[in-house]
Order: C-alpha cells, then sequence, then structure tokens
C-alpha cells in the first residue's frame, strides 16, 4: 500500500520489483547516464531483451544490491 514499495515497470505489471536494469541511450544520454528501470523477476528477461537487442543495456542488479550503492 505504499508508495515507497517499488513496483516492476513492464506494461500492467503490479508485481513488486527485484531487479534494477540500468541503461543510456548513447543518442540523447551522455555516457556516464544512467536510466533505471524495474522489473520483477518475471519480466526481467523481457525488459533486458528490449533494452539489450538496442545496445541501451548496462547493467542489471539486484535492487537491494542498487540502492546505497549508486544514487540516481
Ligand atoms: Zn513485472
Amino acid at each position: 500500500m505504499s508508495d515507497e514499495t517499488p513496483i516492476c515497470s513492464a506494461k500492467g505489471c503490479r508485481a513488486d520489483a527485484v531487479w534494477v536494469l540500468a541503461w543510456n541511450n548513447p543518442k540523447i544520454h551522455t555516457p556516464e547516464r544512467r536510466k533505471t528501470w524495474l522489473a520483477c523477476e518475471e519480466h526481467r528477461e523481457h525488459l533486458s531483451q528490449f533494452l539489450g537487442i538496442r545496445g541501451f543495456l548496462k547493467d542489471v542488479v539486484r535492487f537491494e544490491d542498487w540502492e546505497g550503492s549508486e544514487e540516481s
């Protein structure tokens, strides 16, 4: 019920996010910039593939490891 519960970024998915996908679009972002998507276990592969095909995907990290390691 809390707004702070991270939710999967996949369309229509309300599951808790377990993974953080860090990505960068070199056409619009500077190289060090990181955009993040959140993913549940089920959608991690789907979202990773979506970004990976475009060459945008930089990192996939467990949500609990992402927090504290780097700020958005
Ligand atoms: Zn999901």
